[in-house]
């Protein structure tokens, strides 16, 4: 199936906006994604036509907000090749995903000493979660490098991996390079060990997808901010018996069995990790976006967008004083840069002048920055409602920069 660039960017509203009476070029789809209007809207039809807590009520509205919900509980499951529909947990993103994944997995399985390993290009989201493990559970973290081209060195996990290491946690595809880890390597690795891997796949799901039956991963994290969906949505995949053996993350409505003073039992999975009233209008919304993009087909979208990086990244190559940080063969559509020396904050608000959107700065990840030697780079992070004519105006807007300094 081929991309309709037509019919996709008008399906996008915010894509029309002018910005400083230019027509805007939206290129910081790392950070977060523009909406289609099938999902802006399911929101309001949502509040309009079924609103009412899930799970509580034996009237029909809550039946019915009850059944949309599961629903896109079994969209996300299929999209991500899950066995059962209660090893999606839905949560408010990655990061609280993460925080879940770290806290009760220490907890029940952790002890002084143990080992967690992640990698140099971790985002914070995966990095502080389990530092925060390091003062309450007593577990140490070890580090994967990466070589010159930003990409992990693997010799240098089989040498980190011990008889303390307890969980493997790395990002699929890297928010900052762009690098697509090896990811079946590493599982591969780290099971020949009896050691479960968490990946984040934040920057994965929409480009490149994923079936976390075929990777066999254990844990498997993502935003639906990301991916076309609304703010404030998540996913933590993890298998059943993982999931099974976890104690609850938050305490509250919904994830309890029952409750007295002297005792207090759990919910099944899912709920026993989704305490309180769940964000289901938005959650059904990001339901309708991971359907949206299944329409559309994520071998197309992968397709376009790698023209997109290709296209991108030999014009962007051609200015004077051009460093591209990131030269994986194995890479999603980002490209962090700097040129020659050029603040990346001056950079970032001369092109949003022009009317172009990009990211400046460490990218929340402090630790690849100072591996790089840099404070932060412009990141430019394509979709695949972006087109070839805003590439050149991305160049363009580089190059008119380049030469004021
Ligand atoms: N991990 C990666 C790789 C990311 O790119 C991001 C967002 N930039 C996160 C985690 C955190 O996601 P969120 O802020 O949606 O929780």
């Amino acid at each position: 199936m081929q991309i309709d660039i037509n019919k996709i960017r008008s399906d996008f509203p915010i894509l029309s906006t002018q910005i400083y009476g230019k027509q805007l070029v939206y290129l910081d789809n790392g950070a977060t994604t523009q909406k289609p209007r099938c999902v802006i809207d399911r929101i309001s039809e949502v509040y309009e036509t079924v609103n009412a807590n899930i799970h509580r009520g034996v009237h029909h509205l809550s039946q019915e907000a009850t059944d949309m919900t599961e629903n896109a509980r079994r969209i996300v499951q299929k999209f991500i090749h899950a066995k059962h529909p209660h090893e999606i947990i839905f949560t408010k993103g990655t990061t609280e995903s993460i925080n879940l994944a770290a806290s009760s997995y220490c907890r029940r399985f952790c002890k002084e000493g143990d080992e967690i390993i992640l990698s140099a290009m971790e985002h914070h989201s995966n990095i502080v979660p389990w530092q925060l493990q390091e003062d309450i559970a007593g577990i140490k973290l070890k580090v994967i490098p990466i070589n010159e081209k930003g990409e992990l060195i693997l010799e240098e996990l089989e040498k980190l991996i011990s008889p303390k290491t307890k969980l493997i946690a790395v990002t699929h595809v890297s928010n900052v390079l762009g690098t697509i880890n090896p990811v079946e390597d590493i599982i591969a690795m780290a099971h020949s060990h009896g050691i479960p891997v968490l990946l984040d796949a934040a920057q994965s799901v929409q480009h490149i997808g994923v079936d976390v039956q075929k990777l066999d991963v254990d844990f498997l994290v993502f935003s639906g901010h990301k991916i076309y969906g609304p703010t404030g949505t998540g996913i933590l995949y993890g298998k059943e018996n993982l999931l099974n053996e976890l104690p609850p993350y938050q305490g509250g409505g919904e994830m309890i069995g029952q409750v007295s003073f002297e005792k207090t039992t759990f919910n099944e999975l899912p709920f026993k990790f989704e305490a309180g009233t769940p964000n289901y209008a938005d959650f059904i919304a990001f339901g309708t976006a991971i359907e949206y993009i299944s329409s559309i087909g994520l071998d197309a979208i992968k397709t376009y967008e790698d023209e997109l990086l290709h296209y991108a990244t030999s014009e962007l190559e051609k200015i004077e004083g051009m460093r591209i940080y990131g030269t994986s063969r194995h890479k999603s559509s980002v490209i962090s840069f700097l040129v020659k020396d050029i603040h990346h904050y001056d950079m970032g608000m001369l092109l949003d002048k022009m009317g172009i959107a990009v990211r400046t700065g460490h990218h929340c990840a402090e630790p690849l920055m100072h591996e790089l030697g840099i404070e932060g780079t412009v990141r430019a992070s394509f979709a695949f409602y972006n087109t070839r004519e805003e590439i050149d105006r991305l160049v363009s807007g580089v190059k008119r920069v380049a030469d004021m300094f």
